[in-house]
């Protein structure tokens, strides 16, 4: 980008800067606050002489104290780790104390009564602000490597060796057990490489916000005794023109020197959204960060020991480019915790912590479906705070109930508890997917049901194939279609209503239908020939538009079509609900208890009465 100011307007916009800054450094007159220790601050409360107070979470803090009859500030500081309350209380300062200066929370004044003030102050900031950017633009478009900013910043990186290992990681079993071969190969890497395996370079981790990746990250680095470098996506959005880039070449070039090791790129969908995507022009910035992860990431040697772990929730919206093979092909998905996951959790963060006799963990986790580890581990924070207040000398289960209520009005709340309700009927909607899909021939085993889902609410079923398969056949995709609208139908047999939840479900038996109308010429009326012309952007490998090569006529056939597939489907699904419907209850309530099911204990669930030996069968269907 050229410069759109001419020359000289930058020796203006200088002395602009330059007089405004020394002329509002006469109209504010400097009313300096005197530093005074946290005991202090306690007696002064105690006194009653603050008149009020403010304490932001980096723990500094603000008072204003009455002298003489004169209002006189004061700052001070705590210890960032320690609520101030806490601190307060140990000082001798009472709750009811506590209560009252809580309660003077400052009324900020308003900004037009200092709008003044406001603009001698804030125009100097802003051209400054603007100075620099213009000397940043001057100093890229000319080459000039005296400005390098990108090198400087990143001399910060030093990877770090958390001392976190898998045992603070709670729950997440399954996402342990596929990272261990990650671990496996960074305490010592010779032993793989010597027999030429080929380990995976890049590891996405998926889950909800809270759930733990960070967490997770940092314990495979700390099983493995290695250096663990990290950069979160969020820091390149809103950073100039090439820097993004040359931060990453910094930190490979770090992470090489150190290897083996981890690379841990943080939030990588911040960087990392398709190419070309959005609307509003290029992010040049975004895409220059993501070439050069790719970049770095191809340019591996077979002995370079590097492992790139990256975390997000939106694997969805991520470029292709960074999921192909030998980049980041593998995933590995961190559930929300379910009740077990959750008492594990708890037993994590109350560890150390003196606990009262009545409090049980195995209860806790009972009330908090929804709740993420960081939730978890907030509700005990909390629960630590209020036991604190109350000057007791142990957590007890009282506060312990009380904290799950601050920590769903709490401001960092990252996810809400799942009502009772609603686990039921995310729980049928599943037991529904899961029986249908088990009692009929052409779909893959049931590995996995839980109502406690990855995305906003709702639960899933896993199923595995059990053999490869290239070729599709009618059969198996109607029998997919029916375990698809099992979720709905679940519910309309139960409730004798239906919800959101399978929003998803009728998507996916959307497609199915069309392909099997449009695409692969499965039904009998509309003869052996496709309907419509996909066209493909070769460059981005992706499908952008759909052209139809026919009338209204025939779109109209390929709806009926459609539908006659769909409708078809759901009443095989309703018919075999019906006459299942023990089983669906038994799966649903297993669910509504445990919130996730195994592929054993779901198959028992299915068996306790059926007759011995005779193994399940597929209902001819109607
Ligand atoms: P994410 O990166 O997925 O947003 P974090 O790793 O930052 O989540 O988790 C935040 C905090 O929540 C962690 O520092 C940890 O204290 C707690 N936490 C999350 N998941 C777990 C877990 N499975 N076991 C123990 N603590 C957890
Ligand atoms: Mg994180
Ligand atoms: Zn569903």
């Amino acid at each position: 980008m050229k410069s759109i100011w001419p020359k000289n307007a930058f020796i203006y916009l200088l002395i602009l800067v330059a007089s405004i800054a020394l002329f509002s450094s006469f109209v504010t007159p400097a009313e300096e606050a005197q530093e005074i220790d946290i005991a202090q601050v306690a007696r002064l409360v105690r006194a009653g002489r603050v008149e009020y107070l403010e304490f932001s979470n980096d723990g500094s803090i603000e008072l204003t104290v009455l002298e003489n009859g004169q209002e006189v500030p004061y700052r001070s500081r705590k210890e960032p780790d320690v609520g101030l309350g806490e601190t307060l209380i140990n000082l001798g300062v009472t709750p009811e104390q506590i209560g009252e200066i809580g309660a003077i929370v400052p009324q900020r004044p308003s900004i037009w009564d200092n709008w003044g003030l406001i603009l001698i102050q804030g125009i100097p900031l802003l051209l400054m602000f603007l100075f620099l950017m213009f000397m940043l633009r001057q100093a890229q478009s000319g080459n000039n490597q005296a400005m390098s900013f990108g090198k400087s910043k990143a001399r910060m990186f030093a990877g770090d060796r958390p001392s976190v290992t898998f045992d603070d990681v709670a729950g997440a079993e399954e996402a342990k057990q596929e990272l261990e071969e990650i671990v496996q190969f960074l305490k010592d890497p010779n032993r793989f490489t010597t027999l030429g395996a080929r380990i995976p370079k890049g590891v996405l981790l998926v889950g909800h916000p809270g759930t733990g990746k960070t967490l997770m990250a940092r314990a495979v680095a700390g099983e493995a005794g290695v250096p663990f470098f990290s950069i979160s996506g969020s820091e390149f959005v809103e950073m100039f023109v090439g820097v993004g880039a040359s931060r990453v070449r910094d930190l490979f070039d770090q992470a090489k020197r150190n290897s083996p090791c981890i690379v841990f790129v943080d939030e990588i969908d911040a960087v990392g959204r398709q190419r070309g995507a959005g609307l509003g022009g290029s992010h040049d910035e975004r895409e220059q960060t993501l070439n050069q992860i790719l970049v770095e990431m191809d340019g591996f040697d077979t002995d370079t020991n590097i492992i790139i772990l990256a975390a997000t929730n939106r694997p969805d919206i991520l470029d292709p480019a960074l999921l192909r093979p030998g980049r980041f092909d593998r995933r590995v998905v961190i559930d929300r915790p379910d009740r077990r996951g959750r008492e594990a959790i708890l037993k994590v963060h109350t560890r150390g912590k003196p606990l009262a006799d009545d409090v049980d963990l195995e209860i806790m986790a009972k009330q908090t479906p929804g709740f993420t580890g960081a939730d978890l581990e907030n509700l005990v924070n909390e629960a630590a705070i209020l036991a604190a207040r109350a000057n007791e000398s142990a957590i007890g289960m009282e506060e312990m109930q009380e904290a799950v209520e601050r920590v769903i009005a709490g401001p960092e709340r990252r996810s809400r508890l799942i009502s009772d309700s609603e686990k039921r009927v995310i729980a049928y909607h599943e037991a529904g997917h899961a029986v249908v899909q088990a009692l009929l021939k052409h779909t893959d085993r049931v590995h996995k049901v839980t109502i406690i889902g990855r995305g906003q609410m709702g639960g899933y079923t896993m199923t595995l194939p059990e053999e490869d398969r290239t070729l599709q056949s009618k059969a198996k995709f109607e029998d997919e279609l029916a375990g698809l609208l099992g979720g709905r139908a679940s519910e309309q047999i139960v409730f004798g209503d239906i919800t959101t939840g399978a929003g998803n479900d009728l998507k996916r038996a959307t497609q199915i239908a069309r392909s099997m109308v449009t695409e692969y010429a499965m039904t009998e009326s509309m003869g052996q020939r496709t309907f419509g012309k996909k066209e493909e952007l070769i460059f981005l490998g992706r499908e952008i538009s759909e052209q139809r090569d026919y009338g209204e006529e025939i779109a109209t056939q390929i709806d009926r079509e459609m539908r006659s597939i769909i409708d078809k489907a759901y009443d095989r699904a309703l018919e075999i609900l019906q006459k299942h419907r023990k089983e669906l209850d038994r799966v649903a309530q297993t669910l509504i208890d445990e919130e996730s099911i195994d592929a054993e204990t779901f198959r028992s669930l299915l068996e306790e009465d059926a007759p011995q030996g005779e193994p399940q069968t597929a209902p001819a269907p109607a």
